[in-house]
């Protein structure tokens, strides 16, 4: 697929290094991205610092028509987009195209905001406005797992904002990112968005750097940790989308047979990739049997393979080091006493294909229940009680999401309101808009993305006070005096 350029100051950009991108189903090499050096780093944010300027101080109507310009060549650029994607990341072409679509869709929707203006006070005494300022650059990292749809959670509302933003992605999965921002040349001004890529170091650096005012971080919670740590020192703004290891709750009133289907796909969705997939299923004991069955006939009909034959609904495990951590989990489980009811092993094949694995007589304790699992192996554990199942579905490190499944909806809708986490649902799960909100409770994360919450975390509150209000003179309010500040 050949060798792609970076994006810095609206220019293609080589470099001396490269790094290879496997694809994960044939384990071969399906492109080189380049290695950004320190210097060209600098490049990259000195330049978006200097469009930062310009862009900031357009009027909003015309960065509402550049990112909906973006939005439609991405949307015209479909086809080679999912191409490159399902190489690189290994999702089915059916939902590589859906994800370039969700970029489409949060540009769109977010090229009608702008930043906000609101009279708090308007009297005698003082005018008083907020105003939403954009923050300046941004630093935007992403995970291999979903790295378009996701750097576009980023992208549209800093842009938006009036933010410039340079995007770093995975290097497991830099090709696609790596080609919107060719794309994208001329679409946009120069250096409104650039796209740097590189190792892990590099993403260290970008955090690091002077520039940026603020990182948005999509990743593991390890990582998320540096990040935050790293961005104490200069005080950047952060928002950081981490793991997590939501919890399903099956309620002794579901009809199992009709939320089989969902709840297996909302696990094992991209091969279980996925930071809101079901991670873990608690069944009421009376109907554990009768789900674990339901849950093993869709594991056993579905199709997992090469994400380009149209057959296949799941696609490989992204990379070797994710593979190996899935198969270490499944092992450990079975060697504490839990059965593969479905799967249990790789794929006899090339590329790295873990069978769809359900996890019968799984408990708390085990590794692959209280960690994030991120593959398509899905433990279903027993419970007796709802208090106490709830109690065990919220005694985790994480708060991502989390669902609960029943017939009597309001019932269900009460204990979901009990779950400590960022988004419950019932009788769905990683159900995402570009207009509701995203944020994680606890280890999953720290601020919002998405909806008019997320826009404003791209911006900065600011407080404009005139005194004696903005309709009268100075003369007029030299005997009065404002609220005593506090
Ligand atoms: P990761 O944390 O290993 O890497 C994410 C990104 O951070 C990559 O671009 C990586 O190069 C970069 N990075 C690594 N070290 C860094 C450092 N010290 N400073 C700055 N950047 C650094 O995560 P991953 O393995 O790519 O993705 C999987 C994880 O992401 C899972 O835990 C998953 O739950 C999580 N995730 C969360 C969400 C969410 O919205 N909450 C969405 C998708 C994925």
């Amino acid at each position: 697929m050949g060798t792609f350029t970076m994006t810095i100051d609206g220019r293609g950009v080589g470099s001396a290094r490269h790094l290879d991108v496997i694809d994960p189903a044939t384990e071969q090499v399906c492109g080189q991205a380049p290695d950004c050096s320190p210097e060209q780093l600098d490049e990259a944010l000195e330049a978006a610092a200097t469009a930062f300027r310009g862009w900031s101080a357009l009027d909003g109507e015309y960065r509402a028509k550049s990112l909906v310009a973006a939005a439609d060549t991405l949307e015209r650029e479909t086809e080679e987009l999912a191409a490159l994607l399902t190489a690189e990341q290994g999702k089915p072409l059916g939902q590589a195209r859906t994800e370039i679509a969700s970029a489409v869709r949060w540009l769109r929707y977010f090229a009608g905001f702008r930043p906000g203006r609101e009279v708090v006070q308007d009297d005698e005494v003082a005018s008083v406005e907020v105003v939403r300022r954009p923050l300046g650059v941004v630093g935007a990292i992403t995970p291999w797992n979903f790295p378009i749809s996701l750097a576009f959670w980023k992208i549209a509302p800093a842009l938006a904002a009036g933010n410039a933003v340079v995007v770093k992605p995975s290097p497991y999965t830099p090709l696609t990112t790596l080609r919107v921002g060719e794309l994208l040349r001329g679409v946009l001004p120069d250096g409104v968005l650039s796209v740097v890529s590189g190792g892990d170091a590099l993403g260290a650096r970008l955090t690091r750097h002077p520039v940026p005012r603020k990182i948005s971080f999509t990743g593991s919670t390890a990582t998320g940790r540096k990040v935050f740590a790293a961005a104490a020192d200069d005080l950047k703004r952060v928002t950081l989308e981490l793991g997590g290891n939501d919890p399903a709750i099956v309620l002794d009133d579901a009809d199992v047979a009709a939320i089989a289907p969902r709840l297996f796909l909302t696990s094992f969705a991209n091969s279980g990739q996925v930071c809101v997939a079901v991670k873990r299923v608690y069944a009421p004991r009376r109907l554990y049997a009768e789900l674990v069955d339901a849950l093993v006939e869709q594991a056993s009909a579905v199709r997992m393979g090469d994400g380009r034959d149209p057959g296949n609904l799941l696609g490989p495990v992204n990379n070797r080091p994710q593979l190996d951590r899935v198969s270490d989990l499944v092992a450990d489980a079975v060697s504490r006493g839990a059965v593969a009811a479905a799967g249990g092993s790789r794929l006899d094949r090339d590329g790295y294909f873990y069978a769809p694995t359900v996890l019968a007589g799984a408990e708390d304790g085990m590794a692959v229940v209280d960690e994030e699992q991120f593959g398509p192996a899905l433990p279903v554990v027993a419970y007796d009680d709802v208090d106490e199942v709830l109690e065990r579905a919220n005694a985790s490190h994480f708060g991502l999401a989390g669902s609960v499944w029943g017939t009597d909806v309001e019932r269900a809708a009460r204990i979901a309101g009990r779950l400590e986490v960022g988004t419950s649902w019932v009788n769905a799960h990683m159900a995402l808009a570009p207009h509701i909100p995203f944020a994680g409770a606890r280890w999953s994360g720290i601020g919002t993305e998405n909806g008019r919450w997320g826009f404003e975390e791209f911006t900065q509150l600011k407080v404009e006070y005139v005194a004696g209000g903005r309709r009268r003179g100075t003369a007029e309010i030299s005997n009065q005096s404002g609220p005593r500040a506090g």
